[in-house]
């Protein structure tokens, strides 16, 4: 039996990533969310195992030499992974996974799996991811700033992937991506 999909969602930070998946999981819960782990400190509300497991550098280093990662990359500052296990385990038990990563780790799992799907979730303007990345008041100026000139070379790669869906509308925008999780190769 052969593994069932893998749908990488990438896109710059502040164009609504997480909401879109959030949504598409609401309306449809047959798929799983891989939860990575990351260097990050948490943010107000954020849970550990939930959003994220927290670890520190020592940790995320361990999981690096144990080849314990599927990919990973260091974004503005902190290092983010996903954990292989659970995606392989979810994966053969027939359930399609989605990873939601930045663009470098995108890059890894598309030269590992040929096969995995990859999703950019572009925003409307470069107007209105400004504004969400300052608007959602979670990062200090100096964290938009980073996020801000990540978000330049990213917009820039989205001919690299396989689909791209506009973030203007998060309802239409989770429906496609739900289409396309459920899309016949
Ligand atoms: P944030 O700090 O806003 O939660 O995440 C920053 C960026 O890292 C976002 O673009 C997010 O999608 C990405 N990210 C989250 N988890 C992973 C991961 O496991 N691997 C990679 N490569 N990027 C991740």
């Amino acid at each position: 039996m052969t593994d069932a999909p893998l749908i990488v969602v990438s896109g710059p930070s502040g164009v609504g990533k997480s909401t879109v998946v959030a949504s598409a999981l609401a309306k449809d819960p047959s798929a799983w969310l891989s939860v990575s782990v990351t260097t990050r400190g948490p943010r107000d509300g954020e849970k550990e195992g939930v959003n994220y497991f927290f670890v520190d550098e020592h940790q995320f280093a361990e999981m690096i030499e144990h080849n314990q990662l599927l990919e990973w990359a260091e974004f503005a500052g902190n290092r983010y992974g996903t954990p292989r296990a659970a995606v392989e385990a979810q994966r053969s038990a027939g359930t399609p996974v989605i990873l939601e990563i930045e663009i470098q780790g995108a890059r890894q799992v598309r030269t590992n799996d040929p096969t995995a799907k990859l999703v950019f979730i572009a925003p409307p303007s470069w107007q209105v991811l400004q504004e969400r990345l300052v608007g959602r008041g979670t990062e200090s100026q100096k964290a938009i700033a980073a996020r801000l000139a990540a978000a330049e070379t990213e917009l820039a790669a989205q001919a690299e992937f396989d689909h791209v869906l506009v973030n203007a509308d998060v309802e239409v925008c989770a429906q496609s991506l739900l289409d396309l999780v459920h899309q016949r190769r």
